[in-house]
This record gives C-alpha cells, sequence and structure tokens, in this order.
C-alpha cells in the first residue's frame, strides 16, 4: 500500500483493496475473493492474498454511453485488467485518451471516486487504474 492513501481507507471493506484469494491445493489465483475453489470444490484450501495491484490491459474499451450515475465521466475507458498475479478483473483507466490505451500496456491501481450518491452526498471510493 502506498503511503498517500489516507488512513480511512485502509480501514474501509476488503473489496476497495486489492484482497483476493489463492488455492493452496491448485494454486490458481482469484480476484475477487471467493469461498470455494471451483477446481477443487471442497478439496481446495483458500488463503487471502494482496494483489498488487499492477497489471497490463487484456482489452479494453471506450464508453459513450454509460450506466446511470456515471454520465459525467464519459467518455471512459473500460478495460479488462490482467493483474501481475493472474487474476483478471474489469476496471476503469483513469486520466487516459483512447490513444493512449494499448493492449499489453502497464497499468496500476488508484483510488478514486466511484460515484457520487444524490442527495446525499454520499461518495463512493474504490480502485481504478492509469497508466505507469
Ligand atoms: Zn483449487
Amino acid at each position: 500500500m502506498k503511503e498517500s492513501i489516507p488512513l480511512t481507507w485502509r480501514r474501509i471493506p476488503e473489496r476497495y483493496r486489492m484482497l483476493g484469494v489463492q488455492c493452496e491445493t491448485c494454486n490458481t489465483k482469484y480476484f475477487p475473493k471467493r469461498s470455494v475453489c471451483p477446481k477443487c470444490r471442497r478439496k481446495g484450501k483458500l488463503s487471502q492474498i494482496q494483489y498488487s495491484g499492477r497489471g497490463k490491459i487484456y482489452s479494453y474499451t471506450e464508453v459513450t454511453s454509460p450506466p446511470e450515475g456515471f454520465e459525467d465521466q464519459v467518455p471512459y475507458i473500460l478495460a479488462v485488467i490482467e493483474l501481475d498475479e493472474g487474476a483478471r478483473l474489469t476496471g476503469q483507466v483513469v486520466d487516459a485518451h483512447k490513444q493512449d490505451v494499448q493492449i499489453g500496456s502497464r497499468v496500476e491501481q488508484v483510488f478514486r471516486v466511484i460515484q457520487r450518491d444524490d442527495p446525499e452526498g454520499l461518495i463512493h471510493y474504490g480502485f481504478k487504474f492509469r497508466l505507469v
């Protein structure tokens, strides 16, 4: 974890952190974490692992027609990120234009506002990715 991340963010639930699990039986890594290894079923023994948050872009698309609540962010890049540890997940790539992004581009995790809820001004934070 970077030191610039406020302490409150270290305390928020693990879905906002790069926590996953690894099956000790077959060594497959999963993110987000799950309770059962689909390969090993009950024989699998899952243990929690901390992902580095670094990886590369596996595929991407530019979103111009966003879901409700994301209208103020378009256009944005939505990518499938292949983490260095092997798991894949979908995430937004921030501070990047479509022409900057390529398959194989290196990315790292950053904390950003995911969504601002109305009318109470509740703000959800989570992880996104940026080019490195
Ligand atoms: Zn397994």
